[in-house]
This record gives C-alpha cells, sequence and structure tokens, in this order.
C-alpha cells in the first residue's frame, strides 16, 4: 500500500513539476510527503496551516487535474497538516483537511474543521519551537517616542489612534492602525514611537518593526533558501507587527501574497497591525484589491503638513533634546520659509549648527539668512510657466501650439484650464501674464479656468488624480 502511494504521488510530482517554474515546485512541493491511499483518497502531509492554504488558493486546479490523472475521475486528495503547539509540550500534532478542488464535487464537508489529532512521531522542520519564546529584537529606535512626537492639527488623529493603540494593542477597533502621509511628514517616526510605547508598556509583548522593502527582500531569500516556513512563521508569531511604507508593495504580487495571510492569521488572532504609506488607501496603485480592503478595515489617519506653530514646536523640541541653543527668531525664519516637509525642516537647522560650529560664528538673523539662502531656494524651486505647460501638454498628449490657439476642442480645453490652474498656483505670475501665455486671453478667463479646476478636482476623482499627477511631477523636476 504504501509503495502505491508513494508511487502515485511520485507520478503526480513529476506532472506538478513539468507545470510550474522550478522555485515554486522546490519551495510548494518538495516539502510535501505522501503519507497513504485509501481506496481513491490520496492523503500528503504539508508542514503547516498556511502550506495547505497557499497550495488550495494557487495550485487547486493543476492538484485537481494531476490527481485526477492518477487516480481517476473519483480521485480525491486530503491534507495531513502539522500544527505547531509550541505553547505545551513541543510536540506537533496533525490535522486533516480536503481539498477544496476535489471536495467541491463530491464532498461538501467544510475545509475548516479539522477532523482528527494523530501521527505524534511526524517530525515537522518548520515549527520554530517554542516561537512565544523567542527573544525578538523588535527593529525599534528609541529617539523615536510618543513623548517627543509634538501634536498640532496636521497630526491629532493619527496621534491618538497611536495612544490608544499603544494603550490596549490588537483590542481597539483601530486595526490595522494605517498612518498615511507624504514623505518627511513623520509617518516612520509615529510608528515607531507606538512600536517603542508597546514594548514599555507590555514588555512581554513580540513587536516588529519592518520596512516593507525590507520584508519584500526577507520573502525573496526564504524562496531562494526554501525558508519559506520558517519566514510565515516567524511573522505570524508576533503580537505587533509595524510595516512602514506598504505603497513599496506595488507590482510584488507574491509578497503581497505572502503578506495577505500574514495578515489574516494575525487580525483573526487578535494582533495588532500598524501599517504606513504615502497615500491613502483608495489611492494607492499597483495593490492588489484584497490587500486594500483589509487595510480599510481598521483607521485610516493622514498626516497633513504641519502649520507654522507646530513647526516651530517640533524644532524646538529637537533643540531642547539636542542641548541646542538658538535665537526665536532664527528658529521662526527657518520654520517660516521650509514649510513642507519636516526632515528637510530638520536638515536645514542641522547644516546651520553645522556651519556655525565651522566658522566659530554665533548664529543670528542675517547670518541664518545667507547660510539658508541656497537650501530655501532649492526646496521651494520655482517652476516656469513654460515647464508647466510642456508637462501637462505631454501628460494629455495634446499639441502645445494648439493649447495656446483658439480651439474648444475638449481635450485641449481641459489642459489649458489645469496649465493656467497649474500656473496661478505654483507660480508667481499674475493672472494677466497667465492669460497672455496661454494664447493672449484675459485673466477673467484665467479666473474661470482655476475655478472650473477646482470644482472638478472637489467632484471628480479621476480628474483630481490627474491634477496631482501633474503637480507631483513638476515638483519633481
Ligand atoms: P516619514 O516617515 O513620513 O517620511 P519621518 O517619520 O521620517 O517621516 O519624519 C521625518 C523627521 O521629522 C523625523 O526626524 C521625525 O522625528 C520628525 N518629525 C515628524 N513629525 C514630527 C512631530 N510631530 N514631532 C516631532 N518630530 C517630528
Ligand atoms: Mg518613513
Amino acid at each position: 500500500m504504501q509503495n502505491t502511494c508513494t508511487t502515485v504521488w511520485n507520478n503526480s510530482l513529476q506532472t506538478i513539476k513539468a507545470n510550474i517554474p522550478n522555485q515554486s515546485y522546490r519551495t510548494w512541493f518538495e516539502p510535501i510527503s505522501a503519507l497513504k491511499l485509501e481506496g481513491n483518497v490520496l492523503t500528503v502531509q504539508v508542514p503547516s496551516l498556511f502550506f495547505y492554504e497557499w497550495l488550495e488558493e494557487h495550485y487547486v486546479g493543476l492538484l485537481r487535474k494531476t490527481v485526477k490523472q492518477q487516480l481517476g475521475e473519483e480521485g480525491r486528495l486530503e491534507y495531513n497538516i502539522i500544527v505547531d503547539k509550541s505553547s505545551n509540550s513541543g510536540s506537533p500534532y496533525t490535522t486533516k483537511m480536503p481539498s477544496n478542488g476535489n471536495a467541491a464535487a463530491s464532498n461538501p464537508q467544510s475545509p475548516a474543521v479539522p477532523s482528527a489529532a494523530a501521527g505524534k512521531d511526524i517530525r515537522n522542520p518548520f515549527v520554530i519551537p517554542g516561537a512565544k519564546r523567542m527573544n525578538v529584537d523588535p527593529q525599534l529606535n528609541s529617539n523615536y517616542t510618543l513623548e517627543n512626537y509634538v501634536e498640532g492639527d496636521c497630526n491629532r488623529l493619527a496621534r491618538s489612534a497611536g495612544f490608544a493603540v499603544a494603550a490596549k494593542p490588537g483590542a481597539t477597533s483601530f486595526n490595522p492602525l494605517m498612518i498615511y502621509g507624504a514623505v518627511g511628514l513623520g509617518k516612520t517616526h509615529l510608528a515607531q514611537a507606538i512600536g517603542n510605547e508597546i514594548k514599555r508598556t507590555h514588555p512581554e509583548k513580540l513587536v516588529i518593526f519592518v520596512s516593507c522593502e525590507k520584508f519584500c527582500q526577507q520573502f525573496v531569500e526564504s524562496l531562494k533558501n526554501n525558508t519559506i516556513n520558517d519566514f510565515v512563521n516567524f511573522y505570524q508569531a508576533m503580537d505587533v507587527i509595524i510595516m512602514d511604507d506598504v505603497h513599496n508593495f506595488a507590482g510584488k504580487e507574491k509578497t503581497q501574497d505572502i503578506f495577505f495571510h500574514i495578515f489574516n492569521h494575525l487580525h483573526q488572532s487578535g494582533k495588532q497591525i500598524i501599517i504606513t504609506s504615502d497615500k491613502a488607501p483608495k489611492d494607492l496603485s499597483g495593490l492588489e484589491e484584497r490587500l486594500l480592503s483589509r487595510f480599510k478595515w481598521g483607521l485610516s489617519a493622514d498626516l497633513q503638513i504641519p502649520d507654522l506653530e507646530t513647526r516651530i514646536a517640533i524644532l524646538k523640541k529637537k533643540m531642547y533634546a539636542d542641548g541646542i541653543d538658538l535665537p526665536s527668531e532664527v528658529v521662526e525664519y527657518v520654520a517660516h520659509n521650509i514649510d513642507n516637509n519636516i526632515r528637510e525642516l530638520e536638515g536645514a537647522m542641522v547644516s546651520l549648527l553645522a556651519q556655525s560650529t565651522l566658522n566659530k560664528k554665533d548664529i543670528d538673523l542675517p547670518l541664518a539668512k545667507s547660510m539658508l539662502k541656497n537650501f530655501i531656494k532649492n526646496t521651494s524651486k520655482e517652476v516656469s510657466m513654460d515647464f508647466i505647460q510642456k508637462l501637462v501638454c505631454e501628460y494629455f498628449e495634446v499639441p502645445v501650439n494648439l493649447v495656446n490657439s483658439p480651439t474648444r476642442k475638449r481635450e485641449v480645453v481641459q489642459a489649458r484650464q489645469i496649465s493656467m490652474y497649474l500656473s496661478k498656483s505654483m507660480t508667481k505670475s499674475s493672472l494677466k501674464s497667465i492669460g497672455a501665455y496661454h494664447g493672449g486671453r484675459d485673466h477673467s478667463t484665467v479666473i474661470y479656468a482655476c475655478q472650473t479646476v477646482n470644482d472638478l478636482m472637489g467632484t471628480d476623482k479621476k480628474f483630481k488624480g490627474y491634477v496631482n499627477d501633474i503637480q507631483k511631477k513638476l515638483q519633481m523636476n
């Protein structure tokens, strides 16, 4: 009997091997062993529930076809899954699952109900023994705390949600907590601070901070080394996972898939998930819908550009922490002129200090002004109307000369109006000169264009996306 079951499985493996990439075969099929064949039911053993889910999700069609090839139309596949019971004596037990693909036709039994526990003698090479007792380095930077995260209108919701989550990780409705906002506005700081606070108040909790990029690298690495189960087990054992910059998942389908499974596992077990992103879930592109919909389950809180008072308070706090003393007027000057990115704000202060040390001069306002001239010019560089027009036309694939001509064709009018709107918002040009630049139109046409674009941005999401997109491109250049 044993022989037949091994032969059937080995034959099946040959078909499978011929149909999928070698790497996938090694990862998902080599660790499987055939256990028994009873009638037309072949039972195989897989190393974990995760493995089972993955196989059923990604390979059910192939498995069904292969098993039927080997055992005829009535052929069925069942899995024995080794379940990690590391909290007990350590010896894993197995549980049985039918394959969805085969069960669907002849066996309506739900795959979600494990039906047996046996097989104590089977060793699971993937189980991390006593995962809960692991000593995990949470990868947190102790400089980021909630205390030194200055509160302002720009971050009130996110910050207070952070406090709530830190007090009761996994037990609030803020799960996942998604913090989003543009670069340099404090996402990483806040996410790290929540992690530090949890570690301070709940030292027994396993917390891990990981950037999305690092997670993707680890995943690829684990595929290469055939340690995918260790990788998944590690993250599934956490009480709190903090993933930074999830927009970097864009286009990485397999890693998203893995994260989806880990997310589900943690969420179902009441574990806390905290993620950061540069966009709101609805605006994230390149991410699978099912993952995005998970991100919307809890609370999405945005970080806005801080107002002047908050920027000053942030600078003062940093200075205090570093034992630096700058005249108020210098702090105000810096905070006033660098207004869209806190990282740049801090960078300006640091370069000011460095320069003053080098030149052995006290920092006063005239010195700050002359030193920061280049810095400020770089950060708020004005774009030219010429460039705006060129980029808008490129974006909509409309010739520039048409935009400046009398034509009323719909797509040309749209490009012209957006170009006028951006010229108004991104340059210091007068309405009159903007009109003149766009084919000799008068200032009331420019006002009308700005109003139209404004209105449309409020009502038409797609249109707003275009304008934001172009604006971003302009700022990057
Ligand atoms: P992001 O991850 O959004 O790009 P960071 O979290 O790296 O931004 O923040 C950039 C810098 O600004 C960090 O040094 C951070 O400490 C500081 N920062 C941002 N927001 C605040 C705040 N509310 N209070 C104090 N420092 C802040
Ligand atoms: Mg960051």
